[in-house]
């Protein structure tokens, strides 16, 4: 079973998007659960490759966590450490380099953390006040507003964060304390040096944060990624996780000219000796999955019913 993280709340991140965000909690009761339950938690690499020769012991698990947000640093693996769990972070690098939040994210927040308030300004953003915040699609539609006037504007990552500071201005949130707090930033490759060499494994998940779809864009993101955390470590990242779990058989033979070994999606399932390497399904925890959840697709239960439940679906059909 290869499991699937994305952040630890650093405040209320979880209340925002809880299929992304896990409490501290929720973490540390998952870790507690694998040492009760005997479970083997592997390095990724290792895992594959005893997957690959049949050597696997039973119960085997591997922790992964996507993006490398600052609270992987700060919560997530003082954690791991603490329970002896090796963990591999898919690292998008872009935001990594320059510590400013991302920017569609931090809009995203800052809208939900004002969505009970009507939003009556707002031009000079380019919005159309009164802004109705009360439900999550609207607040999205600003959000793709406020990304598109940027894109349109060619404004850069340091200006696109001024936008940031203005939205919160107007919702009145206190965003100094927000970038304080470093919530929605990634790790830096200094902080990324410090956790490979505590033994932490980085693998890549492209620069931007993106899949193009054509071949050259598409090298260009593994490489810029890979050239991003050789700032951090010498050896060279071969795993890969598909951003946002976006998968295409055409990916398949780039990442394998890029000398990636395995790369997970966010499909699914229990990964085993039949599965493709460049095709892993993995669990996506969420702060949403209770403890019972979360040991079914641990002991393997869930995958077989989930597997009968749509062969029985596709009967009724
Ligand atoms: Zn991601």
């Amino acid at each position: 079973m290869i499991l699937c993280y994305h952040g630890i709340s650093l405040v209320d991140e979880h209340l925002w998007r809880p299929a992304l965000y896990l409490e501290p909690s929720q973490l540390e009761q998952r870790l507690e659960f694998l040492r009760e339950g005997g479970y083997h938690v592997l390095d990724l690499g290792v895992a594959l490759k005893l997957l690959r020769v049949g050597e696997l012991p039973p119960r085997s698990v591997a922790i992964t966590f996507d993006d490398g947000t600052y609270d992987f640093l700060r919560l997530a693996y003082p954690l791991l450490k603490r329970f002896g769990f090796p963990a591999t972070v898919y690292q998008t690098t872009y935001y990594s380099d320059r510590q400013v939040p991302v920017f569609s994210l931090m809009c995203s927040y800052l809208l939900w953390k004002g969505r009970d308030r009507a939003m009556d300004k707002g031009s000079e953003l380019g919005l159309k006040p009164p802004l109705d915040l009360t439900s999550e699609a609207k607040r999205q539609a600003i959000v793709e507003t406020l990304v598109d006037n940027c894109n349109r504007d060619g404004i850069d990552v340091w200006q696109r964060n001024e936008v940031a500071a203005k939205l919160a201005h107007l919702l009145d949130v206190d965003y100094s304390e927000i970038l304080s707090r470093r919530i929605l930033h990634l790790m830096n490759p200094r902080e990324i040096a410090e956790l490979a060499r505590e033994g932490v494994d980085f693998q890549l998940h492209t620069h931007r944060h993106c899949m193009p779809e054509d071949e050259l864009p598409f090298r260009k993101e593994i490489r810029d990624n890979r050239e991003s955390l050789a700032k951090s470590f010498t050896e060279q990242s071969v795993h890969f996780c598909y951003p946002s779990g976006v998968h295409s058989p055409v990916f398949l033979p780039w990442l394998a000219e890029e000398n990636v070994i395995s790369a997970t999606t966010c499909d699914v399932g229990l990964a085993g000796p039949s599965a493709n390497p460049l095709l892993l399904p993995r669990m996506v925890d969420t702060s949403s999955r209770t403890i019972l959840e979360f040991e079914g697709w641990l002991t393997g239960v869930a995958d077989f019913l989930a597997v009968h439940r749509a062969a029985a679906q596709h009967y009724d059909e």
